[in-house]
């Protein structure tokens, strides 16, 4: 009977909520198909909010640096697949997983459905609802390959809680073989800052910045609010803030709980990554900025009074 298992990173010891998320899926699956579950997480784990997830064994591997690279992912599975038969590979569809997915379902001859919310049972099978067309509409997806892997959209399936801690067994694996065609040469940290798909609260901010020299209005309501930060695409293309921040079609694709766009028209490519907020703010002085139909909350009026107000505002505490 194959298993289950669940691919894990980790930020300083603690699981990461990409993670928690995959667990929280694979949990669900696992009992489900009455199938049992295994996690695979590099060391230097500490958070033992794992075992609140029905695992029966931990696999843990070396990672040369803080945060373990895709190839030693890629080493880790490729080893614990040639110890026992996985079934399905959960994990989140964030960086990491998009880099390990594909190489992975080449590796083990794999199906892969990416960008799952959820999961149905029917006749005895999984089918895993999928987000398709920048979320606009869903697909059920079937595997049929012996090994299936199932990528988690972030932040579309949610973290479940309070389960009774179990007691897997931790095993090591390794040495690990890597392959080494690859090579990484410098690794930085984006440091102390949430990653934008794992942001609760992002403030992002468009063209009608005017000037780069304006962004520390984002940064200013950002770090009231213990938010990422984003922007249009328009903004990254320009310099004024780097790739890794542009949402939209082309960027990054995120559902946080507080979207709070600055400045930004509200083009269609532009919501395609943003429209699965739960709350969306908007500050724009057109009042027939596109955005507005999007937005639960909308503010029509010149940012540079509206963000310095509701700063001051928020450090009044009002
Ligand atoms: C194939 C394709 C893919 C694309 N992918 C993406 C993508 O992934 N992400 C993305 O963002 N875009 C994408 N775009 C670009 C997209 O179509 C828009 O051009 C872009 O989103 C506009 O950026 P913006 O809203 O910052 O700028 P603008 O359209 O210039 O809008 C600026 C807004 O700021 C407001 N404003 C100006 N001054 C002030 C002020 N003082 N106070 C308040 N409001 C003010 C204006 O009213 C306006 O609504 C894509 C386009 C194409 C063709």
């Amino acid at each position: 009977m194959g298993m289950h298992v669940v691919v894990c990173d980790h930020k300083s010891g603690m699981l990461t909520s990409s993670s928690l998320e995959a667990l929280s899926f694979a949990d669900d699956l696992a009992r489900k198909g009455g199938k049992d579950l295994v996690a695979l997480v590099p060391d230097g784990l500490q958070d033992k909010s794992l075992h609140a997830y029905n695992l029966r064994s931990v696999y843990t591997f070396p990672a040369a640096g803080d945060n373990a690279r895709v190839e030693e992912y890629l080493a880790a599975m490729t080893a614990l697949a040639g110890k026992s038969t996985p079934e399905r590979i959960i994990f989140s569809y964030n960086s990491l997983g998009k880099a390990l997915g594909g190489q992975l379902a080449i590796r083990l001859n794999a199906g892969l459905v990416s960008n799952v919310c959820g999961f149905e049972w029917a006749e005895g099978k999984a089918l895993y609802k999928k987000s398709v067309f920048s979320g606009k509409a869903y697909a059920w997806c079937a595997i049929h390959s012996e090994i299936g892997l199932v990528a988690i959209l972030p932040k579309a399936y949610g973290v479940k809680q309070g389960q009774d801690p179990n007691s897997p067994e931790y095993i090591e694996l390794g040495p690990l073989t890597i392959d080494a065609r690859m090579q990484v040469v410098e690794h930085r940290m984006s440091s102390g800052k949430t990653p934008l798909t794992e942001a609760d609260v992002v403030v992002s901010g468009g063209r009608g910045l005017k000037d780069p020299a304006n962004w520390g209005l984002v940064e200013s309501l950002a770090e009231l609010l213990h938010a990422g930060t984003a922007c249009s695409r328009p903004v990254a293309d320009a310099g004024w803030r780097p790739h890794h921040e542009h949402v939209g079609q082309t960027g990054t694709a995120i559902r946080p709980k507080v979207y709070i766009a600055i400045g930004i028209s509200g083009a269609i490519q532009h919501l395609a990554g943003v429209n699965n907020s739960r709350t969306i703010i908007v500050i724009n002085k057109d009042p027939e900025a596109p955005f507005f139909k999007a937005a639960d909350y909308g503010v029509c009026g010149d940012l540079f009074e509206v963000v310095p107000k509701l700063i001051q505002a928020i450090q009044n505490g009002q």
